[in-house]
C-alpha cells in the first residue's frame, strides 16, 4: 500500500515541486502518473522510494510511515521496491546476467540462489537467451527489459517506473507496458510515470494527473484499487 497525505515537496532554493498531494494505492493496484515535464512525476516517485524526503505531509509505504524512518533503515526499506528509469542505468562493462544479479550481490545472496533468481527474472522478461550478452549489443527495448529484470529480481512488493518507455517506439512501448501488467497480475503494486497518454489511456488502469505539482481532480477519487 502506498499512501500520501497532504504531501509538499520543495527542493532547496526551488518552488514547490509537489503541493498538497494526497493519494492512495491499495496493495496489488496499478496506476499511471501523467503530466507535463516538470509537473512533479519523478519527485513523487522519488518520495515513495525515499530517494527524496517530503517537506511536509505523511507518506506510508508497505505499512511504514516514511517520515521518521532513520537513515540506517533505508536500505532495508528499499528492498521492498523495484525502480526502473528511462535510461535503465545498466553497467556496460558487465554481462546481462551480472547486471541483473547486482541487487542480489549487494544483498548478500548466495551464488546458487543468485543464479536461480537471475534466470527466473530474465525468463520473465523473455531474455534468458541473452544472459551472457553485453548490454551494448542489445536493442533499446531489450536493454529496458534487462532494467526491468534487475528491478524485479529481489521480488519487490512495489514497482516504480519513471518514463520507462520514453526512448522506445510505440510497439516496443506497448510491449514494455504489457510486461508491467504481467507483474501487476501476480500482485506487484505498480506505479508508472508516463507522458504517453495515447498509450496509457488504452490500458484500463487509473491515471493520476499532475499539473505543476498538484494532483488534478479527475472526477474519480485519487485512489487506485487492485482489481477483484
Ligand atoms: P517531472 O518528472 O514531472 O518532469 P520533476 O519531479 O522532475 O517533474 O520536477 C518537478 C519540479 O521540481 C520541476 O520544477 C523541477 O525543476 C524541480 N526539481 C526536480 N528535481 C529537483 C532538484 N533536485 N532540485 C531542484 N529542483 C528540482
Ligand atoms: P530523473 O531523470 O528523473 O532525474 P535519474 O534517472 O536521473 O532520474 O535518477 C534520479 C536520482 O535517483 C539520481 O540522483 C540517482 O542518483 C538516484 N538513484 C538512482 N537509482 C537509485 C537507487 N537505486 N537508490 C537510490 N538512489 C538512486
Amino acid at each position: 500500500m502506498i499512501q500520501l497525505q497532504n504531501v509538499v515537496k520543495r527542493y532547496p532554493g526551488g518552488q514547490e515541486a509537489l503541493s498538497q498531494v494526497s493519494l492512495r494505492m491499495d496493495e496489488g493496484a496499478m496506476a499511471f502518473l501523467t503530466g507535463h515535464s516538470g509537473a512533479g512525476k519523478s519527485t513523487l516517485l522519488k518520495l515513495i522510494a525515499l530517494i527524496e524526503r517530503p517537506t511536509r505531509g505523511q507518506i506510508t509505504v508497505n505499512g511504514q510511515l516514511l517520515n521518521r524512518l532513520p537513515k540506517r533503515k533505508v536500505p532495508y526499506f528499499r528492498r521492498g521496491i523495484g525502480i526502473i528509469f528511462q535510461d535503465h542505468h545498466l553497467l556496460h562493462d558487465r554481462t546481462v546476467f551480472d547486471n541483473v544479479a547486482l541487487p542480489l550481490v549487494i544483498l548478500g545472496y548466495r551464488q546458487a540462489e543468485i543464479a536461480r533468481r537471475v534466470r527466473a527474472a530474465l525468463d520473465k522478461v523473455g531474455l534468458l537467451h541473452k544472459e551472457r550478452a553485453q548490454p551494448v549489443t542489445l536493442s533499446s527495448g531489450e536493454q529496458q527489459r534487462v532494467g526491468i529484470a534487475r528491478a524485479v529480481v529481489h521480488k519487490p512488493a512495489i514497482l516504480l517506473a519513471d518514463e520507462p518507455t520514453g526512448n522506445l517506439d510505440p510497439d516496443l512501448s506497448r510491449e514494455i507496458m504489457n510486461l508491467f501488467m504481467q507483474f501487476n497480475q501476480v500482485g506487484v503494486t505498480t506505479l508508472i510515470a508516463s507522458h504517453d497518454l495515447e498509450l496509457i489511456s488504452t490500458l484500463r488502469k487509473p491515471i493520476l494527473r499532475l499539473e505543476a505539482g498538484k494532483l488534478l481532480d479527475t472526477g474519480a477519487p485519487p485512489v487506485a484499487q487492485a482489481e477483484a
